[in-house]
Parts: structure tokens; sequence; C-alpha cells
């Protein structure tokens, strides 16, 4: 039953990631409703429309070879790779058990990821909107225990604070700017950080920190060795902070222990 429980929920996962990432399209093209809903998918080169089949998760890239049938327009790995990624982040997520509105922020960190990824900017509104609803969740549950709850708030203005000077000594006074689309750490990245931190513990925020850093750097080396990308090439940061969440989520209590076994407290 688990097992079927498990693919049950990997399905849901990949269906919902392609929902999804054609829906942050259509919203980042401006598409008005319904047509957001009930217009068919093209080719973005050639404008062919899309049969049922091509829009199968995963399995049409894998058929398709990754192009347009009828252009050979290259379509992003992006799309698959995310819906892998969704597909297997949810059924571990049914297999251990995670609370209903862990579900909620992987999805809302999976949607602003896509505009990360292909366009290097996180759109304000929905970040701002991520936020008030940390502030919510902090509310009514002080409300429900009836004391102040911060989860890992302290820890996430504190560890904004210290970027802030980290960034100010790197680039200094005239070059420090909050903005909102991406040159290094952008503004949009400082509110999904400090949301976090209201949502997770304080054990979990900081291991979520640390293993996007620690992926940041695994995906940053090769390619600074190879020279695809240099020093001062931006690299998005929510997909890591993403990926961070989903392993926290899932092996967090592995980690502490381990991480506890080590230092022998
Ligand atoms: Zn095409």
């Amino acid at each position: 039953m688990q097992i079927l429980l498990t693919i049950f929920f990997f399905l849901i996962g990949t269906a919902l990631a392609s929902f999804l990432n054609a829906l942050m399209y259509r919203i980042d093209k401006e598409y008005k409703y319904p047509e957001i809903y009930t217009k068919p998918s093209y080719c973005e080169k050639c404008g062919k429309q899309l049969k049922w089949y091509d829009l199968i998760p995963i399995l049409s890239y894998i058929f398709t070879k990754g192009k347009c049938s009828k252009c050979g327009y290259k379509i992003t790995i992006y799309y698959p790779l995310s819906e892998l990624i969704l597909g297997i982040s949810l059924s571990l997520f049914s297999l251990y058990h995670t609370q209903w509105y862990m579900y909620l922020i992987l999805l809302t960190l999976f949607s602003l990821t896509y505009f990360d990824v292909l366009y290097k900017a996180i759109p304000k509104i929905p970040t701002l909107l991520f936020g008030v609803l940390g502030l919510i969740y902090l509310t009514i549950l002080s409300i429900i225990t009836k004391e102040l709850v911060l989860n890992a708030t302290v820890s996430g203005v504190l560890l904004l604070f210290g970027m802030c000077i980290l960034l100010l000594v790197m680039y200094g006074f005239k070059n420090f700017k909050l903005k909102d689309g991406f040159e290094g750490f952008g503004g949009g990245d400082f509110v999904i950080l400090l949301t976090l931190s209201m949502f997770l513990s304080t054990q979990q925020f900081w291991t979520m920190f640390w293993v996007s850093i620690f992926l940041a750097t695994l995906f940053l080396l090769p390619n600074l060795i190879l020279k695809k990308m240099h020093m001062k090439s931006s690299l998005p940061l929510l997909p890591f902070f993403t990926l961070g969440y989903i392993v926290v989520v899932i092996y967090g209590e592995n980690i502490f222990e381990y991480v506890r076994g080590i230092l022998m407290i």
C-alpha cells in the first residue's frame, strides 16, 4: 500500500511541476484570464501546438530528445529536471508523513524558483506574500500556544545582518544595493530566507542554509574549473535554498544526529 501511495505522490508531483511551470510561464508572458488556463501550449519558436503526448512530464522530454518535433527548438532541461525533483520530493514527503503546510512552502519555493532559474529575478508580490504568510503562521502559533513563537526568526535576522555586512565588505557602500532582480544576493533572497526562518525551527533553518551553500558550491566548483562560469557570473540561489529545504524536511533529523555524533554532544 505504501509503495502505491509513494508512486501516486511521485506522479502527482511531476504533474504539479508541469502545471506550475506552465502557469509561471503564462504569468510571465502576461496571459489574461481565462486564457491563462484555456489556451493550448505552443512551441515558443515555431508556434506548433503541443499534443497531449508532448505534455507528459519527463517522458515527453525523453521521447522528443528535448526538441520541438517541428522546428527542433531546444527545450530547457529545467522542465524535466524540476518535474523529477518535485516528483521525488512529494513522494518522500508522503513517506515521512510531512505536515501539510510543508508541502505548500515547497510548492511556493518551486514556483518562485522557475523565475529565478529562467529569468534570474524573483517576482516581488508573491515573494512578499510568502513573507506575510510566514508572519501569519507565527501569529497563529503564538495564539494557540499562548506564548510568543519565533521559530528561527532571530537566526534569520542575524543571518541577513551578517550577510549585509559581508556584502558591504565585499562590494563597498557604493555598489551595495538590494535588488529584487538578481545580481549576487538579491532582495528577493533575503525575504525568502527570512520567511523560511519563520516556518522552520532554528535547527532546521541553519541546516537548510548550510546544505544549500554546500549544494551551491558543489554546482559552482566544476563550472568554475571548466570555465563555464567565472567569479562574476551570477548564480540563482533560490534553487539551492529549495533543495536545502527539501533535504532538511526529509533528512533533517538524520543530519542533526550525524552532526551531534561528530561533535560528540
Ligand atoms: Zn517549434
